[in-house]
């Protein structure tokens, strides 16, 4: 049988013919023109007037991203609870400390009311991270206005949500810095890789500096700063290159099954998909289901039945940090009695959304999942 993926890389043709071309001018290393052509057509795409610096993971765009706001040992960074630990992971590097931030409802997103909350508390914050979870765009303006009014920067984690735009712009070009991921299983792909995003060149050029070793201009070896080695190689960058010219198509099929899935269990009470911003159009990363309150089946259930039925690939929610053993010291702000991230992990599950599903495929997921609820 088959294996059904939650979301896997899909390869056209033209990710080769920029790598070939990388090979056949022996541009395999250390740099090269695929990635100026990237750093240069991302920009383009993204709009707005952004500049961006090609690197080796997402993450690593995160980590200069606190370098270039000079965050540092013991500073107060905000995170959201509900998000990859990637997101926050970098803000430790640099020996700040992450104070995270429950969600809404609405977009499972960073709760700007406890964001206020928090503000009140930590008056000292140095940073806002924003993320946008399985490509739903955050309540990005409320965010933006209560970090504006207490002058603190915004780091745009748009790994998840590259494509999707809020009030017509695309995420990564809202926050001071924005990030984007390549990783193999986000929308687009370079098998691994990330760019820094700025409205600000300054900005980009000093992650380039930092992520090449941090080389003073000088005949020889010369350092000022400590340097990363965190640049993008020119056959990643290819690879890359050939991708961004299929993302509307990548979009438009994770969009497709995303309404599959929603009309599919739109007769099932018990099972709501993950929420859109009605300011927004979402890339659907990600399809998720969430479970109504005491249902019967839980999202362990169902993610053994897809495995042993569909051979299929499920994940649930993600874990929040405030309940990683290895952030069990940090603090969490939320706003009533209930915890949004924790009960949005414990109801919640990730279905496949892999854009070369078939029908069949969706078919043979979407009659198990019913079956589970008595459904034909
Ligand atoms: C994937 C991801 C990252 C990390 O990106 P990499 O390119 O894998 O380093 C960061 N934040 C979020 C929310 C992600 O999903």
């Amino acid at each position: 049988m088959k294996r059904i993926y939650l979301s896997s890389p899909t390869m056209h043709g033209e990710e080769q013919q920029y790598v070939k071309e990388a090979f056949d001018t022996n541009w395999v290393a250390p740099l090269g023109p695929n990635v100026s052509a990237l750093e240069k057509e991302m920009a383009e795409y993204l709009g707005n007037g952004v500049y961006t610096s090609a690197l080796s993971a997402g993450t690593a765009a995160i980590h200069l991203s606190m370098k270039i706001l000079g965050i540092g040992q013991g500073d107060i960074v905000f995170s959201p609870s509900l998000t990859f630990s990637a997101t926050v992971n970098p803000a430790v590097y640099e020996g700040a400390r992450p104070v995270f931030i429950d969600s809404e409802r609405d977009t499972w997103n960073m709760d700007p009311e406890a964001l206020e909350k928090a503000f009140e508390k930590y008056p000292d914050v140095k940073a806002v991270l924003m993320v946008h979870l399985y490509g739903t765009p955050a309540k990005i303006d409320e965010i933006l206005k209560i970090c504006d009014d207490h002058r603190v920067p915004v780091i745009e984690d748009s790994a998840e949500s590259l494509s999707s735009t809020y009030k017509g712009k695309q995420t990564g070009t809202f926050g001071r810095t924005g990030i984007v991921s390549l990783n193999g299983n986000k929308i687009i792909t370079s098998s691994g890789g990330g760019l820094m995003v700025s409205h600000n060149e300054e900005d980009t050029k000093k992650a380039t500096f930092l992520a090449t070793q941090a080389r003073d201009p000088a005949r020889y070896y010369q350092h000022s700063h400590i340097g990363y080695n965190y640049r993008m190689s020119n056959v990643v960058a290819g690879v890359a290159r050939g991708q961004l010219i299929h993302i509307e198509e990548h979009k438009a099929l994770k969009k497709e099954i995303y309404r599959t899935y929603r009309e599919a269990f739109s007769d099932i009470e018990e099972i709501s998909m993950n929420p859109m911003n009605a300011d927004a159009d979402a890339n659907n990363w990600l399809s998720c289901i969430l479970l109504s309150e005491g249902c019967r089946i839980t999202p362990e259930k169902i993610q053994n039945e897809l495995e042993e039925k569909c051979n299929a690939e499920s994940r649930p929610i993600w874990k929040p940090m405030q309940l990683q053993p290895v952030f069990s010291d940090c603090d969490f702000i939320k706003t009533g009695e209930k915890d949004v991230s924790a009960d949005i992990f414990a109801r919640g599950l990730c279905l496949p959304s892999d854009i070369k599903n078939t029908k069949e495929d969706m078919d043979l997921i979407i009659g198990t999942v019913r079956k589970l609820f008595g459904k034909a």
